[in-house]
């Protein structure tokens, strides 16, 4: 698809229905109707950044900080593999104290006793840092560029270098990751032409995953007050990176289920085949606030997996089985 029909179908005064119904036909095609199940374990809120956007930023004292054990980790991905999940993604800040090789170590327990696949989405690191990740046993990396518009990147993440983002992307690569990047749709300034660019930079960059969220003002940001992003923006996005991207793993995020109780499952109609349901220990799921209005922040993993299976029942969907490894070759 060309740039210019993009930024047609991106517009939002148009009917996106046909849009959204040729990138669920895509999606069926490209990766079938099974939904991949990872579970998210959150295991630290610790961040030396200070990314406008972002809740968990470094400086903001309105967060009480938290970083889980090593024990605690252990014991998420035993409840991923309780649950059935194919594999485990770990998120956090960029926490010093949690650096490459106490990771690696995690990583590598977890890989031994769990046998599950294993995601990480901890930031920029250096090229040793990376090969040192993957060869504990990493199978997957996320880290979005956010916008591929580099004067906006520049605004909203003031210690962080646009250039670098995608030298740790080519670095991941090169380690033998399977990468996944995305951006946050909706930021202020964002234009569709540069949300055009993003799509076809996910192209460029033949990413296995991509994740897309809306944008949301967080009011303890140096963006509160700001105008958040819109579900209708990110669902466009969605469907044409399934359609551009062919068979892509992407998921329906929860920044969508965030803005609109149905915005996970307008996201699985149009493009999306995964779900990332959270496995973090409840009592500091409300600590990792990245933005307001999170879902799932009073339940415990067991009722996320019974709401996620309710989902897709309710969709005519149903789980994948196994990893949900890359389907590039
Ligand atoms: N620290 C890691 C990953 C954690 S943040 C990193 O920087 O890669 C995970 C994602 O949450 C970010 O990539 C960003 O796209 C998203 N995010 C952060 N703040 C947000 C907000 N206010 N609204 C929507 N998404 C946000």
């Amino acid at each position: 698809m060309e740039r210019d029909e993009m930024i047609n179908w991106l517009s939002p005064d148009r009917d996106p229905a046909d849009l959204y119904a040729r990138a669920d036909k895509a999606r069926r095609e490209a990766v079938g109707d099974a939904v991949h199940l990872r579970g998210l374990i959150e295991f630290s809120n610790f961040c030396r950044r200070r990314c406008y956007y972002c809740g968990i930023r470094a400086g903001n004292a309105k967060v009480r900080r938290y970083r889980l054990t090593e024990g605690q980790v252990l014991d998420c991905a035993r409840t991923a593999k309780r649950l059935n999940y194919g594999s485990v993604v770990m998120q956090s800040g960029e926490d010093s104290h949690w650096g490459p090789a106490q990771l690696a170590e995690v990583v590598s327990k977890v890989k031994r006793e769990t046998g599950l696949a294993i995601t990480l989405s901890v930031g920029e690191h250096t090229r040793e840092e990376y090969k040192l990740l993957r060869a504990a046993g990493a199978d997957r990396f996320l880290l979005r560029f956010e916008t591929s518009d580099r004067r906006l990147f520049g605004m909203f993440k003031p210690d962080s270098d646009y250039d670098n983002r995608f030298r740790c992307l080519a670095w991941l690569k090169e380690a033998g990751f399977q990468v996944g990047s995305g951006v946050m749709a909706g930021l202020p300034g964002q234009t569709l032409e540069s949300m055009a660019d993003d799509i076809l930079l996910f192209k460029r960059l033949e990413l296995d995953m991509v994740g897309i969220g809306p944008f949301i003002a967080n009011p303890d940001t140096p963006m509160a007050g700001a105008v958040s992003g819109t579900l209708d923006a990110a669902l466009r996005m969605v469907a044409l990176t399934r359609i551009v991207t062919k068979n892509a793993h992407i998921p329906a995020t929860t920044a969508m289920g965030s803005i609109d109780p149905q915005g996970r499952q307008k996201a699985l109609r149009c493009g999306a085949n995964v779900l990332m349901p959270n496995i973090s220990p409840t009592e500091h799921r409300v600590d990792y606030s990245l933005y307001p209005g999170k879902i799932c922040t009073n339940e415990a993993p067991e009722q996320c997996a019974g709401c996620v299976d309710a989902m897709l029942d309710s969709l005519g969907r149903k789980r994948a089985e196994g990893a949900g490894h890359s389907l590039k070759v």
